[in-house]
């Protein structure tokens, strides 16, 4: 809770209310909690350490929450000092696990979150996911009035208002180690490999990996059609008289995935041998890279400045190497797109 003057004030929630002018006089943020949320990336341990070590050093509280909205709901808090964050920084997933919950999406589940909030007398919440995460925030915030700051911790790099978000740069670099290593063994054979990559709804991943990588083509769901692209993958092969090629497909650009993308081409081009590799989890674990760790400290330090300086239900975000504060309701609508410059290098550097 806000406290006036070293007073709490009344534990009621303002429904509908999400700014700070219902309180006139001088608050002080005493008490924060921080959460993962959703799916984990390499990077959000660096994000946890840096959110406590910041509040530490503001002599703020830190309330450490496992298992995102969930544990937030099953009260299962534990206060965090500057030891709990020792030594964790190169560790990828999260030391405060994750999970997603249907039952936060419920008025009755986020009473459940909010008499945890009471409780463990916080102030304010820093939630460390996606878009989902927060969704969930934005929605929590505007029925408690209490502040959230969200930062994005996401191997897919589909949050619109940041140039990155944490794990990407990681992910990218396994899926092109990943696409180095299979391309040792295509070029030995007449086959198209097709390697199937995350992303949820976005192409940011698959694109910029085939592009590191070499690849004929990337599948993703803003551009051509998978037809096109196979015709791509398959005529670039050819034209530079080679006898495979290397496909990478974004997970939803088609129903079913790259399994169904090499059933279509075994139809349409059958004296190819066609192989899928799906990356799977693989591509969200190991250790952070140094960009992410970097990232993904300077985040959290400004996920605290943010609480001090009286911002509220706004993403941490990263434009131009500047630390930047976007409005969650901004970051979750705005669909961000592909840049077209990197589309365009893609069909010009697989010739
Ligand atoms: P990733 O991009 O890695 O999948 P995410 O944060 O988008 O991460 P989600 O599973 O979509 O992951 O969301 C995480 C959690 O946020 C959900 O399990 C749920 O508890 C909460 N959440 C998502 N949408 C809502 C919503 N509309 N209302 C309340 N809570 C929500």
């Amino acid at each position: 809770m806000l406290r006036l003057n070293g007073m709490r004030p009344p534990l009621v929630a303002i429904k509908g209310s999400h700014t700070l002018t219902t309180y006139t006089m001088e608050y002080k943020i005493q008490t924060i909690g921080v959460l993962t949320s959703g799916g984990d990336a390499p990077g959000m341990n660096a994000a946890v350490r840096a959110v406590t070590r910041a509040a530490l050093y503001n002599n703020i509280r830190v309330k450490a929450v496992y298992r995102g909205y969930k544990g937030l709901m099953d009260g299962e808090v534990a206060e965090f000092t500057t030891q709990n964050v020792s030594g964790i920084i190169q560790r990828g997933g999260t030391i405060l696990k994750s999970a997603r919950s249907e039952e936060f999406k419920t008025p009755e589940g986020r009473k459940r979150a909010y008499d945890t909030i009471v409780r463990e007398q916080i102030d304010a919440l820093i939630v460390i996911g996606g878009d989902g995460t927060f969704t969930g925030g934005r929605v929590f915030a505007q029925e408690y009035n209490i502040p959230v700051i969200g930062i994005p911790g996401t191997i897919d790099n589909d949050l619109w208002g940041t140039d990155a978000t944490i794990g990407y740069d990681t992910a990218l670099n396994t899926i092109v180690d990943c696409v180095d290593k299979l391309r040792d063994t295509a070029t030995s054979h007449e086959r198209v490999f097709l390697v199937e990559v995350m992303g949820r709804d976005a192409g940011f991943l698959t694109l910029n990996a085939a592009i590191a990588a070499g690849a004929e083509a990337a599948v993703i769901p803003e551009r051509a059609t998978v037809a096109e692209q196979i015709e791509t993958a398959i005529g670039q092969g050819r034209r530079k008289s080679k006898n495979s090629s290397i496909v990478l497909v974004q997970e939803h650009a088609v129903e079913g995935g790259a399994l169904a993308v090499q059933q279509e081409i075994e139809k349409t081009h059958p004296e190819y041998n066609v192989r899928t590799t799906i990356l799977g989890h693989l591509q969200r674990g190991g250790r952070p890279s140094a960009k992410d760790r970097i990232l993904a400290s300077r985040m959290g330090c400004a996920a605290i400045q943010a609480l001090l300086d009286e911002q509220r239900s706004i993403m941490v975000g990263i434009q131009n190497d500047e630390i930047v504060y976007v409005p969650l309701t901004k970051a979750i609508r705005t669909k961000k797109d592909i840049k077209a410059d990197t589309w365009h290098a893609m069909q010009i550097l697989c010739i």
